[in-house]
């Protein structure tokens, strides 16, 4: 904690026009204090680094995340819910099932007669599916059966159901291979849920199977949160937008289309604000315009070069930092913040209450990820996606790791935890993961080659052939 990380220039004056930019640009490496001293600028501001292990940092993140307040809500058809959070609790509407339910095609018995096998029974009726409940037979005496089939309520004398396969029927004789146990092949009435029961709570993300749960009930609309809407901003010179050809030395925007996707699947609504350049007073600009929203995402900037300006831009507008590092590879220069975001201006607002007073603001969330794409990627998994669901009124949930043997032996230099992409496969038992090769965390072709990462802890600096890894899947 404590290391002054990287130097930009004190607010309070007019922001470097574009002129003494370029300038800046073209000069031979320099300290901040002598281009100070050559411009007539104010003096260097320090921005505090703060380095942590992930384990550390992946905390902090959580913590923040639990104390955040689920959004206001709205109710929404069902099929609009999925993917949604719900926000309201869902009640068994009856007993789940309303019925004893075979869960065989077959003959609904008493167990009692199947104790000495093969054994001969009279088929006094049929019960399908729906069957009226008048017509599903009152009472089966011993050396009776009834013919049943799947989702039939089992007559409330039998209390097992043979299925098909163990019978040959002859007319109205069914003869029966095999013994049973009492309650074979049924499924309880209420076994599943009593009627009032609680069946989903709010902060759920209605998945397929939520979403048939709620139709089992009979709900056909959904009380949802509304999703966070995420400001992703992409900054950098040499980044330039889809519709431009780029010149030999820019590169087309990626992150902020990787990011909208990581966003939507976390359950977020990603806002693309435009390419930010580095360029102190524009950044301003486009950051003080993502405090807006409900999280603010930033790539690129963050890292020690001359003209990463995104936390001294951030710095000069007051804003807190809970780390400005994580002992992390892809991804280490990642920081975490939060910062106040300038009320919107109303219309005649400053007339009315006067001048001297204070806007009120809202404080936000911020990330600044590294600018690489794998690094951008990654960093979200690692550390934005819990600040989404939290935002949506998720549940909190812990990171989720699977185990395989790796194929090829890994070496790393150790000091960092690292995630790089890889290659899961095999079937069953035989799952086996390997690296994808790659030209490191500016390769997007090699992570869409992935679909997963190894995670090698940071003491390791060799992880031998057919050892067990950690994988975390994308
Ligand atoms: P930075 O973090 O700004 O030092 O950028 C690190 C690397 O990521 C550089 O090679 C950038 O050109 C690249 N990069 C930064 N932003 C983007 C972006 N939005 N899309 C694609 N690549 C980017
Ligand atoms: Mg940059």
């Amino acid at each position: 904690m404590g290391n002054p990380l990287c130097l930009g220039w004190q607010s309070g004056r007019k922001d470097l026009d574009s002129r003494l930019v370029a300038t800046l640009r073209a000069e031979e490496p320099t300290t901040a204090n002598n281009l100070a001293l050559l411009y007539d600028l104010p003096m260097p501001v320090s921005v505090e680094s703060t380095v942590l292990t992930f384990e550390d940092a992946r905390r902090v993140v959580e913590e923040h995340a639990e104390k955040i307040s689920p959004p206001s809500t709205e109710s929404v058809e069902l099929l609009v819910a999925a993917g949604c959070v719900l926000a309201e609790e869902i009640f068994a509407d009856r007993d789940i099932p309303p019925f004893p339910r075979s869960t065989r095609d077959g003959y609904a018995v008493r167990s009692a007669d199947l104790a000495r096998i093969p054994a001969t029974l009279e088929v006094i009726g049929e019960v399908r599916a729906g069957e009226k409940p008048e017509k599903i037979p009152a009472k089966v005496e011993p050396g009776q059966a009834v013919s049943i089939m799947t989702g039939a309520q089992v007559p409330t004398e039998a209390d097992a159901v043979v299925m098909v396969e163990y019978t040959s029927r002859n007319a109205d004789q069914v003869e029966i291979s095999r013994t049973i146990t009492p309650g074979e092949n049924i499924v309880p009435r209420g076994a599943e849920a009593r009627q009032g029961s609680r069946l989903l709570g709010r902060g759920v993300r209605l998945n397929e199977a939520a979403i048939a749960l709620s139709a089992s009930v009979g709900k056909s609309r959904l009380q949802v949160y509304r999703k966070p809407r995420v400001a992703v901003l992409s900054t950098g010179d040499e980044i330039v937008g889809l519709k431009s050809i780029p010149g030999r030395t820019q590169i087309r925007n990626s992150n902020s289309y990787s990011l909208a996707v990581q966003v939507l699947h976390a359950g977020g609504q990603p806002i693309l604000l435009p390419i930010a350049p580095d360029q102190p007073q524009r950044l301003r600009e486009l950051i003080e315009q993502g405090l807006q929203s409900d999280l603010l995402l930033m790539t690129g900037g963050v890292s020690m070069g001359r003209y990463d300006l995104v936390e001294q831009v951030l710095t000069e507008l007051g804003a807190e930092f809970f780390f400005t590092r994580a002992k992390i590879q892809p991804g280490k220069p990642v920081v975490f913040g939060r910062c106040g975001a300038r009320a919107p201006a109303r219309a005649g607002a400053q007339r009315q209450s006067g001048t001297g007073q204070k806007a009120s603001r809202k404080t936000t969330y911020f990330f600044g990820l590294p600018g690489n794409p794998v690094s951008t990627m990654v960093t979200f998994e690692l550390f934005v996606r819990p600040m989404i669901e939290a935002l949506s009124g998720q549940l909190p949930r812990k990171l989720a790791f699977l185990h395989a043997r790796l194929k090829f032996e890994i070496r790393v230099k150790p000091g960092l935890r690292r995630f790089l992409p890889a290659v899961l496969s095999g079937e069953f038992d035989q799952s086996e993961v390997e690296l994808v090769p790659w030209q490191g965390s500016g390769d997007i072709a090699a992570v869409t080659r992935a679909n997963c990462y190894i995670v090698v802890p940071p003491e390791r600096e060799q992880i031998a052939f057919g050892e067990w890894v950690s994988v975390m899947m994308r």
